[in-house]
């Protein structure tokens, strides 16, 4: 990956990554750090270079391994609930994938943890990161079902696979006044985005918006 590529041109371009932030402000995005993080992160790096025209459409696209990158307003929207807590020294990210959600939580935050349970996806984003410089990214291989012990509690926990039910151990790990923000397949097989709050009492949960995302699957490959 070298700097031109980084930058990208045509269809990867700077303007084209400024036209997809103006969509998203027209689709509610209000938050200025995470629109500002989109506008200056390359996403056609995070994806095939045969789709790299693609990367600015407002769309989830294949990453290989049957995963996808997930759609940038979603992306955006995930972001942005969990800036709005006002707190954001540490966040838990479960579902590296190609590293395009890390990559935007590491500029709005002060330390992200992520876990992946595929090594040759999470291997290609370690990549990226490195490409991009980003230093404020630690991860692992892994099984997100069990969290981050190690660097519990966590000030904000992002979930980008589904679940049937939140994961025990994830709430456990959540500090006091934290945000997760989790999709969970309902009966129905239908998704919804829940955003739940840890309080001195238990938890709180609103549901935020219907979603589709990948499931997430216990054990590593
Ligand atoms: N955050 C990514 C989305 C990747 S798709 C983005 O920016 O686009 C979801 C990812 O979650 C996949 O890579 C999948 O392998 C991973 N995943 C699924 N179950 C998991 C688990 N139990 N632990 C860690 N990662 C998991």
């Amino acid at each position: 990956m070298n700097k031109h590529n980084l930058a990208g041109i045509g269809m990867t371009s700077q303007r084209t990554r400024t036209r997809l932030v103006n969509r998203l402000r027209d689709k509610g995005i209000k938050e200025e750090s995470v629109l500002s993080a989109i506008e200056s992160t390359p996403r056609h790096i995070f994806i095939d270079e045969a789709m790299a025209h693609r990367a600015y459409e407002d769309t989830a696209l294949p990453i290989g391994m049957g995963q996808t990158i997930s759609q940038p307003y979603i992306v955006a929207r995930m972001t942005e609930i969990l800036v709005d807590s006002g707190i954001m020294g540490s966040v838990l990210e479960i579902g590296t994938g190609c590293g395009y959600q890390t990559s935007i939580l590491s500029q709005v935050s002060f330390q992200v943890y992520t876990i992946e349970r595929i090594r040759v996806l999470q291997k290609r984003a370690i990549e990226r990161f490195k490409a991009l410089e980003l230093n404020n990214v630690t991860h692992k291989h892994g099984d997100g079902f069990k969290g981050w012990q190690q660097y519990a509690p966590f000030d904000a926990i992002i979930v980008t696979a589904a679940p049937d039910n939140v994961p025990p151990a994830l709430v456990e790990q959540l500090a006091i006044g934290g945000r997760m923000v989790i999709p969970v397949t309902q009966p129905s097989s239908n998704q919804e985005l829940l955003l739940l709050e840890k309080t001195e009492d238990g938890m709180t949960q609103i549901s935020v918006e219907s979603v589709k995302f990948v499931p997430l699957l216990s054990g590593t490959l």
